[in-house]
């Protein structure tokens, strides 16, 4: 057998097992055989990775930014570089999340980015754009402004998804928001993922969006309210969105792979009680995000903001605001290192959360999200503490960490 690139000699972490010791052979950017025996094996050009894992390439479903490049500032050259950024954190695939703005520099941006995805060398790591906000709940909007918060009117909605709308693959919106019942039948109705975010909804608005498609929830315990107290009945307490997205399987949850977004506990919480296919890690990443540590810039509002050991914290005089939590810089093997540590799994399951999970909720497993015969082969190569070693996109080297 002949191929294009072999990688030999590593553990493969495949679809369904994991071979202690084996290659993968890739020819034409996809996964040609996978197998114990290379020795019969010609390839083209080959890769040792002896002592290292193989795995599939992540993919971070809920992202901003990362280094100098912004998906909601940036230009479209800046933001090729910054996908390529995201390949030394062994990220194949990243959907861009908006921020709330005004709808005129939304669907602008929606142009950009379409453009970014259609015309750039390395454009295809782009699969598509989130859009979060600005249908948000004021109270939970997090770093969300409060100017640009929406009520989701239909004629509005229309005219960004029949105008712009072929890059979006994601919305997160608030459920207690009027309109929402028919904003997420709409988004089904496009094979747009509606997703639950940013809310204060009650259980009865949460289970009336599930039941017509929200099939999702954005960054789960943080910007979201769990349950209230029953203002009737003193201490009882009234099930919120927290207990409708649990009790209904088919909803999936994201949790920031970040310990002071997400307290520990939650990650070997959502592990027990969400069904395996349903449970993602992201990075909710910013501008900053893979800046050396300790790293101060000034924000697109003007801001002070210091890298601070995976999040981003204000600079300010005023002792009340300096230090305040402004964003996560997580990156995406950090957050998978982390995910094995607090919820206590296995490399393989941590990973499942960033690579086929992710892949089959935005319906894309058929092309990647795991190493199988016929798939794109968009893998990383890592160690047990997901530091990255090479990342290849359709089976290309994209990055190779250099020799000390
Ligand atoms: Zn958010
Ligand atoms: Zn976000």
């Amino acid at each position: 057998m002949e191929c294009d690139l072999l990688l030999y000699g590593g553990k493969i972490v495949t679809e369904t097992h994991s071979l202690p010791r084996g290659y993968v052979a890739i020819t034409n950017g996809q996964i040609a055989s996978i197998g114990r025996d290379w020795g019969e094996i010609k390839a083209f050009e080959s890769l040792d990775v002896d002592g290292k894992i193989v795995v599939p390439g992540f993919i971070d479903m809920h992202t901003h930014g990362i280094d100098t490049v912004s998906f909601m500032e940036s230009n479209e050259e800046e933001m090729e570089k910054g996908l390529l950024r995201y390949t030394e954190f062994g990220v194949t695939r990243v959907i861009a999340s908006t921020i709330s703005n005004t709808l005129e520099v939304i669907t602008n941006r929606l142009k950009h980015l379409k453009k970014v995805k259609e015309s750039r060398e390395n454009g295809h790591i782009l699969h598509g754009v989130h859009v979060e906000g600005p249908w948000l709940s004021s109270r939970c909007r997090g770093g969300h402004p409060l100017k640009y918060l929406r009520v989701p009117e239909k004629e509005e909605i229309l005219s960004v998804l029949e105008e712009d709308g072929d890059a979006v693959v994601s919305v997160t919106f608030a459920p207690e928001l009027p309109n929402t019942v028919w904003l997420t039948e709409e988004l089904s109705r496009r094979c747009i993922l509606p997703i639950i975010g940013h809310t204060d909804s009650s259980f009865e608005e949460t289970e009336r969006v599930i039941l017509a498609g929200a099939r999702h929830v954005t960054h789960m315990y943080d910007a979201a309210m769990g349950y209230k107290e029953d203002p009737q009945e003193a201490l009882v307490m009234l099930p919120g969105m927290e207990t409708a997205v649990l009790l209904h399987d088919e909803v999936s949850v994201e949790l920031i792979g970040c310990p002071v977004h997400v307290p520990q506990p939650f990650f070997k919480f959502i592990d027990k009680v969400k069904p395996k296919g349903k449970k993602v890690v992201v990075t909710d990443s910013l501008v900053g995000t893979g800046l050396p540590e300790g790293t101060v810039f000034t924000s697109s509002d003007g801001r002070q903001v210091k890298v601070t050991r995976g999040v981003l914290r204000m600079i300010d005089e005023d002792p009340a605001i300096n230090g305040n939590l402004t964003g996560s810089a997580v990156t995406m093997n950090v957050a998978l290192q982390r995910l094995k540590e607090y919820a206590a799994i296995s490399l393989e399951e941590a990973l499942s959360w960033g690579t086929i999970n992710p892949a089959r909720i935005l319906g894309i497993d058929r092309i990647t999200g795991s190493i199988a015969v016929g798939k794109a082969a968009d893998l990383a190569v890592i160690d047990e503490d997901f530091n990255v070693y090479s990342t290849l996109v359709k089976g290309k080297i994209l990055f190779e960490k250099r020799k000390p």
